[in-house]
């Protein structure tokens, strides 16, 4: 099959303001097409919200515009040019080397959404790769996209899954697959600094004020050092809340390097990101990870790091870099946000964590000191951080047993119990319970059962398991008898052993 534009079907109403506001800071590109496309998943309820219509998202009419063979009427791909700091280490030019943006569209709710693909083919920026993806890598983006996005968590989503029916080459040969990845925008902290690295001011200058236009449209008639102060805040904000949420699920995104963080506060690049199961806070499972840079505990300080690297991309834009008092002040300024990212970080996670023990706002008296001790107990007895959660909301309603059934030395366990209820006090315990279960997840993409569904996909071309388990992820807060072995943890050795990869 080949690209042909004639035969373009009109399937989204685009948009592209990247393409056209932004030259300059991209290289047009097309998908390469693909031998034999075969849909593995489809993202219904989302076609629906980019305003596809049923019909075509029931039929086969939209799998060679997923697998890249076609490019739909309006689409202008693209690839995004982007440098970042990976494990603390400056690239300068890193880009969509294996993705592309097709163009972007306005939902049914109004919110403008890029859409994009990932593995179609080698672009200017892939230097030694070979601009492909393997089936397994790209439903573990589905999965875990779809799960962060049940559990209320923002998240970049994916549409489809086509699988090409050509051979990836990693350490032995893998199906391959094209990702449609949704997003709010592609805007990373790596986005600013390959410009800023290049000093191109004015270049620069027009995708602040794009990313400002598109994610703090309230900052965009303001003088311009709070402007640019004003969306450092604003990403800081929204960083704070996004990493509070990974540490109150047990999230760990295992490469938050700067190219992998997003300018919008949606999490993104889903490589070699892991869940906690027996609390640990130095837990890392990423294999290239190997001084734990990406440990879980170690994840609000890399947010607060790479925050830092984009606050040194906005010196420029606020004072003429020849000016050493501008620059001075300028830097002060923008030291600001990034000071007051901890306590930002901290109110957003003591919120959860208030929420997690079933407390209203007016009993948080103590809580964080008993939120810390329930950690510390947890990590003690190496208790499963999800269940451990869950079961507490059975606690509220009397029914302890499930609950000590998970610790070892029960004593210290009643002691902390004993505070949990004083703090909080008399009151609705249905209710309270009720309340606790709806920030209390259930389920979460287990390791192993994550590993299970994807080995099953790419080994055997077995989906009925990958299947199986997103439909009860996405359900992450419904206890069903249907989905209880999706709730149980992996046997500990297995945690033990359990190594992920990226860039696959
Ligand atoms: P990631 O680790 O997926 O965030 O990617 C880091 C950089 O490597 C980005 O510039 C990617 O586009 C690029 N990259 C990763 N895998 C490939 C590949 N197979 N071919 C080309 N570029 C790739
Ligand atoms: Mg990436």
């Amino acid at each position: 099959m080949t690209l042909d534009d004639e035969s373009a079907p009109k399937a989204f109403a685009f948009d592209n303001t990247y393409a056209r506001e932004l030259a300059g800071t991209y290289v047009p590109w097309k998908p390469v097409a693909v031998p034999n496309p075969r849909l593995l998943f489809l993202n219904r309820e989302l076609g629906l919200e980019l305003g596809l219509d049923a019909e075509s998202l029931d039929g086969d009419a939209l799998v060679p515009l997923f697998a890249g063979n076609v490019v739909p009427e309006g689409a202008e791909p693209l690839a995004q040019a982007y440098a970042g700091h990976q494990f603390g280490m400056f690239s300068p030019q890193l880009g969509d080397g294996r993705a592309l943006l097709l163009g972007e569209v306005v939902d049914r709710f109004g919110r403008r959404r890029d859409i994009a693909f990932k593995g179609s083919g080698r672009t200017p920026f892939a230097r030694g790769g070979d601009g492909k993806a393997a089936v397994g890598p790209m439903l573990r983006e589905a999965l875990i996209g779809e799960w962060m996005h049940a559990a209320g968590i923002p998240s970049t989503r994916a549409l489809a899954v086509v699988a090409t029916g050509e051979p990836v080459y990693r350490e032995e040969p893998l199906p391959g697959a094209v990702l449609t990845r949704v997003a709010s925008s592609h805007l990373r902290v790596g986005t600013l600094q390959f410009f800023a690295a290049r000093g191109e001011r004015d270049v620069l200058r027009r995708l602040v004020d794009y990313a400002i236009a598109r994610h703090d449209p309230q900052l965009a008639d303001a003088p311009e050092a709070e402007r640019y102060v004003g969306l450092l805040h604003a990403v800081a904000v929204r960083q704070a809340r996004l990493v509070a949420q990974w540490m109150n699920v047990g999230f760990i995104h295992g490469v938050m390097n700067t190219d992998n963080m997003t300018l919008s506060g949606e999490t993104i690049d889903y490589g070699p990101c892991a869940f906690l199961e027996a609390y640990d806070p130095a837990t890392v499972f990423s294999s290239i990870d190997e001084g734990g840079r990406y440990a879980y505990e170690n994840q609000p300080s890399i947010a607060r790091w790479n925050l830092a690297r984009l606050a040194e991309t906005l010196v420029m834009l606020i004072a003429d870099p020849d000016d050493e008092a501008a620059v001075k002040q300028a830097v002060a300024r923008l030291t600001e946000p990034i000071d007051a990212f901890p306590r930002l970080y901290e109110a957003a996670w003591r919120e959860g964590q208030r929420a997690k023990l079933g407390l209203l706002s007016s009993e948080h008296a103590d809580a964080a000191a008993l939120a810390d001790d329930w950690l510390a107990l947890l990590q003690a007895q190496r208790v499963d951080f999800t269940l451990a959660w869950r079961r507490l909301a059975d606690a509220a309603e009397g029914d302890e047993a499930p609950l000590r059934a998970l610790f070892g030395d029960r004593a210290v366990l009643d002691a902390w119990i004993v505070r949990w209820r004083e703090l909080c006090g008399p009151g609705n315990d249905v209710e309270r319970a009720q309340r606790m279960r709806c920030v209390n997840p259930w389920l979460i993409p287990r390791n192993h059962r994550v590993e299970e569904a994807l080995s099953a996909a790419s080994r055997n071309d077995d989906l009925a398991v990958f299947d199986d388990l997103l439909a009860a992820l996405r359900k992450p807060f419904d206890e069903s008898m249907a989905a209880a072995r999706y709730a149980q943890p992996a046997p500990p050795e297995t945690t033990a052993a359990y190594r992920t990869f990226c860039g696959t």
